[in-house]
């Protein structure tokens, strides 16, 4: 067994012991909404938003970005499972903001083992061939904090398949402080229509 493999085996052993009463949990999540966020090791949503288990959704990508795949997990979360408010939140120092769609679709095609960055620009180490196909795949990175926020509020509230009445709200999580700052022109975008009388 992997160091990491143990180290998460026995960390689960703990939790186990301190599980209570939570596999009474109910499927749908107790306060009825969802976040769409980043998988950056710095933010946990659990604490940065205040959650428990069973309490809310929370659907991660390379910076929580409103991809078909994310936009597929939020019609769930509200036509089967109840969510009526959602927040997209990116944040500040993100990862994405540090390539483009090229860089690492050619980094890809030279070398599959993980790229070195100088603070300036990505370089692999090692040069044993890759594969093209990256390509044809888009990344979603990230060029404007903000204007990213507020096109995948704008994705989100344009899909045919997300109900009027599920306001989105957008939000730029600081890595520096943990506060979570509102991108009001996000939020805006992302209003709920008055609801029908
Ligand atoms: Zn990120």
């Amino acid at each position: 067994m992997s160091k990491i493999v143990s180290e998460v085996v026995a960390a689960n052993q703990s939790y186990v012991q301190g599980f209570g009463k939570k596999g009474e949990l109910a499927l749908p999540p107790a306060r009825g909404f969802a976040i769409l966020t980043c998988m950056d090791a710095r933010l946990d949503p659990a604490k940065y938003a205040g959650l428990a288990e069973g309490d809310a959704h929370v659907i991660r990508n390379a910076g929580g970005r409103a991809t078909d795949d994310a936009i597929r997990s939020l019609i769930i979360s509200h036509k089967l499972l109840g969510t009526k408010e959602w927040f997209v939140i990116h944040h500040t120092n993100c990862g994405m903001e540090l390539f483009s769609d090229e860089i690492i679709a050619d980094l890809l095609e030279d070398d599959l083992s993980t790229a070195a960055f100088d603070g300036k620009k990505w370089a692999n180490p090692h040069h044993h061939g890759g594969h093209a196909v990256g390509h044809f795949i888009k990344w979603h990175t990230i060029k404007d904090q903000q204007g990213s926020v507020v096109h995948d509020v704008k994705r989100i509230r344009a899909h045919p398949l997300v109900p009027r009445d599920v306001p989105v709200y957008g939000y730029i999580y600081d890595v520096k402080t943990g506060r979570l700052n509102e991108v009001k022109a996000a939020t805006e975008a992302g209003k709920a229509a008055a609801a029908a009388a």
